[in-house]
């Protein structure tokens, strides 16, 4: 038994494979995102039949194979219950269960992505901020450890920080001041920026992840936030997530449902 190894993950994605298995993908601090296979875990009464759920966050013990893993057994930290309470912070639960798989890497620890998804899944649950703005916070801090982000800080060629107007660049993904646009033909699509949004994306490239979901913002910036984080993930996860297209789905039956009354 001296091979076992211990993990602390989040399990972000769980298939039946043969009569009575599970193959989970667990994204762990120490061993970034693996793959295990967990024996028997749809029998009745099987040990491991509460360890193979999407949400779960545990300390997992896992013996190592050739092809990955295979669960051998755990203990619980938190199931993230009341995530399964409302179809729509549900569904924002699997979108960042995926994003968190899309950045996940075999062998590189994911430590801030971990706590990124604990802080994060809390912050659905407490529902103190709009479910759409803890996702743009989300999206844009995973870019940020990923290090898939523009910097925010100031102008990308005279680097001042408050200049009297910033605009951005999709084509160029970068900041320009209002003096270096000037004559630029390349930054043709820059378009302004409110002060308000980039002081949002600073904090949220810079804080601390239990911090992140702690501020609140103008209908103006947040529709702001919500279209340059739009974009930006566009531009920069290169994947269809399918909880994204779930969600927006229902967004558009909400929509439905609120003309027809
Ligand atoms: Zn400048």
């Amino acid at each position: 038994m001296s091979d076992i190894v211990r993990a602390k993950g989040i399990i972000l994605s769980s298939m039946p494979i043969g009569d009575n298995d599970n193959r989970i993908v667990i994204l762990t601090a120490e061993l970034g995102k693996i793959t295990a296979i967990a024996r028997g875990s749809r029998r009745q009464g099987n040990h491991l039949a509460g360890l193979v759920r999407p949400f779960l966050m545990a300390e997992f013990e896992l013996f190592p194979r050739r092809d990955g893993y295979q669960l051998s057994g755990g203990t619980s930290i938190d199931y993230f219950e009341a995530l399964t309470s409302d179809i729509d912070r549900l569904y924002y639960g699997f979108y960042f269960l995926e994003i968190a798989d899309y950045y996940g890497r075999e062998g590189i620890g994911a430590k801030d992505s971990l706590n990124l998804l604990y802080f994060t899944f809390k912050a659905l649950i407490e529902a103190k901020m709009p479910y759409q703005l803890i996702r743009r916070i989300y999206e844009f801090k995973s870019m940020v450890h990923a290090g898939e982000y523009p910097d925010v800080t100031g102008c990308c060629k005279c680097g001042d920080s408050e200049p009297a107007s910033m605009y951005y660049s999709s084509w160029n993904q970068r900041f320009i001041c209002d003096k270096c646009l000037k004559g630029e033909v390349r930054y043709a699509d820059a378009y302004a920026v409110s002060k308000d949004l980039l002081y949002t994306l600073r904090y949220i490239a810079a804080s601390r992840t239990d911090k992140l979901y702690s501020f609140v913002l103008s209908d103006a910036v947040m529709k702001e936030l919500d279209s340059w984080v739009e974009k930006q993930a566009k531009l920069t996860m290169d994947k269809r997530f399918k909880s994204l297209e779930v969600l927006d789905g229902l967004k558009v039956l909400d929509k439905e449902v609120l003309t027809r009354e």
